[in-house]
């Protein structure tokens, strides 16, 4: 079976490692999100490409759930000592190395699908993991600037930040009113891309951030249609379970595109357009009926990821829904 996943980073991988058990002969085609690549210290950084290839290859700190196991830190410690930031992104040396192969490669020419396929050749993650595009694209997100003078309104300034300058140094714990895939609108789906999803026999929507993960992807001009068009069944599992993300801090990002957070709603704004079926957790299981009158098929099952057999499961349940919505 063919089937394609658009991931994130930690939701992502995890859910895919979750596949690749519960389908182990399956040709596992992963659209990884690269609207929170990163230009840092002159390096290209694609944090949820990496997360992807790491936990699938057997390098992710397994604790954290980003970076490399078994990391040090001494490049970081010897930038901050020369004043050289920023101190709150986190690179440690072994993933430092990724960003200079990859930056080196790009330097040379190649393009993202390229540099990534080629970092993929060690860590043999069992997914053909593509990039959603090769383009530019960075999600900046609107925010108070609680450095901003105020306005003539005497409201406080606002301000457009990288999502990761929101998210990491800021934990999203600052008002954000606007989430903008920033470059998207011009960007082309990386090659691969669409002839993956035309030869697809289903798509998968793991429990990843439905805006600053899944959603940028789908702003890539020409991939949701091609999901949409494909006439295969597109099954999702929710990354909210009881009213609030399982980790993380996809509530206010989802509160900023002004979308609740439940799984429910998180249903309606992928749309009966684009999703066939939707996982929702069993606490969630009076939910189920909102879904299905929204026009998606849904079913309640365990949907926390505590190790691979559990994740197993729901991938096995999120493949039986798409066998269901077939038929
Ligand atoms: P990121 O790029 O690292 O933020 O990762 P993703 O976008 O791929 O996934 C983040 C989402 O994963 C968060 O919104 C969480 O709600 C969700 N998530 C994490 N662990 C679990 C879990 O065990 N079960 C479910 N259903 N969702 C989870
Ligand atoms: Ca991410």
């Amino acid at each position: 079976m063919r089937i394609v996943v658009l991931a994130g980073g930690i939701g992502g991988a995890r859910f895919l490692r979750g596949l690749k058990a519960a389908s182990p002969g399956s040709d596992i085609t992963v659209i990884g999100n690269t609207g929170d690549d990163i230009h840092l210290f002159g390096l290209k950084v694609c944090p949820d490409l990496d997360t992807v290839m790491y936990t699938l290859g057997g390098g992710i700190h397994e604790g954290q759930g980003w970076g490399r196991a078994d990391e040090t830190f001494a490049v970081k410690e010897e930038l901050a000592a020369y004043g050289v930031g920023p101190e709150w992104f986190g690179l440690g040396d072994r993933d430092f190395a990724t960003h200079i192969v990859r930056t080196q490669m790009i330097a040379a020419g190649y393009p993202l699908s390229a540099v990534t396929e080629a970092l993929c050749a060690r860590w043999q993650p069992g997914v053909r993991l593509l990039p959603m595009t090769d383009d530019r694209v960075e999600t900046h997100v609107l925010i108070d600037d609680p450095e901003a003078a105020p306005g003539a309104d005497g409201q406080s300034g606002r301000r457009a930040v990288h999502f990761q300058e929101y998210w990491v140094r800021h934990r999203a714990a600052v008002p954000a009113h606007a989430v903008v895939p920033v470059g998207a609108d011009q960007a082309k789906p990386a090659p691969g891309v669409l002839e993956a999803v035309a030869a697809a026999d289903v798509v998968l929507f793991p429990p990843s951030n439905p805006v600053v993960s899944v959603g940028t992807i789908l702003a890539v001009p020409g991939i949701r249609e091609a999901i949409a068009d494909a006439g295969v069944p597109v099954v999702g599992l929710s990354p909210v379970i009881g009213g609030a993300p399982v980790r993380g801090m996809a509530d206010k990002v989802l509160a900023a595109v002004g979308v609740e957070s439940t799984a429910a709603a998180v249903a309606r704004f992928y749309g009966s357009g684009l999703l066939d079926g939707w996982l929702v957790d069993s606490s969630d299981a009076g939910t189920a009926g909102e879904v299905e009158a929204a026009g998606i098929r849904c079913r309640a099952v365990p949907l926390l990821m505590t190790d691979v057999a559990a994740t197993a499961a729901m991938a096995r349940e999120a493949l039986a829904l798409a066998e269901e919505v077939r038929a």
